[in-house]
């Protein structure tokens, strides 16, 4: 079924408005147009800031309409759900089975956040060696947030930062990947017909070396929130100088499956995640390491489920595997395959390309200095390795510039408890693989994986600022 074209306009100061310049976005499996958005000048972004910065100072977004709107968009969205489910099948190619989990996680995460509005609370502090003082803390809103945001969940990845901005009464500009914009705009449609208040939402659509660059360089933004690659992260974090910056960044996430696992569950469970979204989430399933006792079980079980995967369509429910965002991302990992082949890595199954398309792809023999293997693959491949002992396995998950999420399959109680001390991640998933996420939970990573947590009630603790009273009672 062919979508008609959406057209759309930027929602800035509670207007919509239209440019001259369009940003096309296409349809990632057939290349048709699929939308076209007014794209965002010097002089809307400047408009946007503006308007942020007035809301802030003068509009009351008291607690109880903030809950108010953020539950009402969670109504919206699960009302549309199938509608934005489509769209991000469409515009981002992730398989219309995840893509409906994607939407009704994203409705889940503004409930969340609004239940966080009624906790905003400030505390008394103990005054055990001070005479004549009472001491206390309030929160208040941070400023204005920018929130720049990724294409690989375009929906739920803004909504946990639009979320917990507006929870904590911040207005927030969100400049959304430009692969993916046309969900952002339409998130926009429902925060304003859920009653947001004018200024309090702001979209500007355009590159990241233009837009996202002057929200960098603009010092009225007091916060960024940004989930995207390493080396933006980096530049952002450089470029913002002591203004704060939650920083979700990229992995090359390990699973180890121990000897006393239930090894065909681990190597059902890992065929799955391995690949979902064709590997371009954060957390995917990038090394596994394998107790070299079961390595031959495991592998038998691992390739078999890894075949049945269905490639295509990403709105074909049985589609596991779609494309690739960029035919040019698909020829930068075949490269990357190619190159591991060439330095001794075995590719067992896979290793082709489609268009845009990258077939599952399982290499053994890999080492420290393959691309595939040290550096974030963003890509449905997929590295095994064997260790020996424990402290084997984790060495070889430490060893990375990484640190997001880990996960082990394994049965032994003692090794669970310890294991979180031993792994450096900021996540570790136990008895699963470490493509897990739920929206509620402290979510982020050490090292160059970033740093702050998402998950409201965490995210939200960056966005106000605690401020100090003390009152003298002696005068
Ligand atoms: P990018 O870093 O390329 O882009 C992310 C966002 O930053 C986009 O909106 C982009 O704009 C913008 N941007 C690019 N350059 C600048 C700049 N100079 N100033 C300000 N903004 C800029 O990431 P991708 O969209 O390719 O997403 C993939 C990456 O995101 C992977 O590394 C992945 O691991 C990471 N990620 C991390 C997650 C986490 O929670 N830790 C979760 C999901 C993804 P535009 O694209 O429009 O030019």
């Amino acid at each position: 079924m062919k979508a008609s074209l959406i057209k759309e306009k930027l929602f800035i100061a509670g207007e919509w408005v239209e440019t001259d310049q369009t940003h096309k976005i296409y349809n990632k499996y057939t290349n048709e147009l699929f939308s076209e958005i007014s794209m965002a000048d010097e002089e809307i972004v400047e408009g946007a800031i503006g308007a942020a910065v007035k809301a802030h100072k003068q509009t009351v977004f008291a607690p109880e309409s903030r809950y108010t709107v953020l539950m009402r968009v969670a109504d919206f969205l699960n009302e549309q759900s199938e509608a934005f489910a489509q769209m991000i099948a469409e515009e981002g190619g992730k398989p219309i089975t995840d893509a409906r989990i994607e939407v009704a996680r994203s409705a889940a995460t503004f409930r969340i956040a609004a239940d966080e509005t009624k906790k905003l609370v400030g505390e008394i502090i103990p005054n055990y060696n001070v005479q004549g003082r009472f001491l206390y803390t309030v929160k208040k809103p941070i400023g204005v947030v920018a929130a720049i945001t990724p294409f690989n969940f375009p929906l739920n990845l803004v909504v946990h930062k639009v979320a917990p901005a507006l929870a904590a009464g911040n207005p927030v500009i969100i400049k959304p990947a430009s692969d993916t914009a046309t969900v952002t705009v339409k998130l926009c449609e429902l925060l304003e017909k859920a009653g947001v208040p004018k200024g309090y939402v702001q979209c500007v659509v355009g590159s990241g070396s233009t837009v996202g660059e002057q929200l960098l360089q603009d010092q009225r933004i007091a916060h960024y929130t940004f989930t995207g690659s390493p080396e933006v992260g980096k530049h952002i974090q450089k470029t913002i100088g002591l203004r704060k910056a939650t920083l979700e960044l990229g992995s090359n996430s390990a699973t180890i499956v121990h000897g006393d696992a239930d090894i065909e569950k681990a190597a059902t469970k890992l065929a799955k995640m391995a690949f979902a979204h064709a590997g371009q989430i954060c957390i995917s399933v990038q090394r596994i390491f394998v107790q070299a006792s079961v390595q031959d079980r495991f592998m038998e079980k691992f390739l078999q489920e890894v075949a049945l995967l269905k490639v295509g369509d990403p709105l074909d429910p049985e589609t596991n595997v779609g494309p690739m965002i960029a035919e040019s991302e698909a020829k930068r990992v075949e490269s990357w395959v190619k190159e591991a082949e060439l330095e001794g890595a075995k590719v067992l199954i896979g290793g082709k390309r489609a268009g845009s398309i990258f077939y599952p792809t399982v290499i053994t023999n890999v080492r420290k200095g393959m691309k595939v293997f040290d550096e974030e693959v963003f890509a449905p491949v997929v590295t095994v390795s064997s260790y020996n002992s424990i402290e084997e396995a984790i060495e070889f998950v430490n060893d990375s510039k990484y640190g997001l999420q880990a996960g082990i399959y394994t049965t032994d109680l003692k090794l669970t408890y310890q294991i979180p001390y031993l792994l450096e991640v900021g996540g570790v998933v136990i008895n699963d693989t470490c493509c897990y996420r739920t929206d509620q939970m402290p979510y982020g990573g050490v090292k160059d994986s970033g740093n702050g947590k998402e998950g409201p009630s965490y995210a939200i603790q960056e966005l106000v600022e605690t401020v100090t009273v003390v009152v003298n009672l002696e005068e």
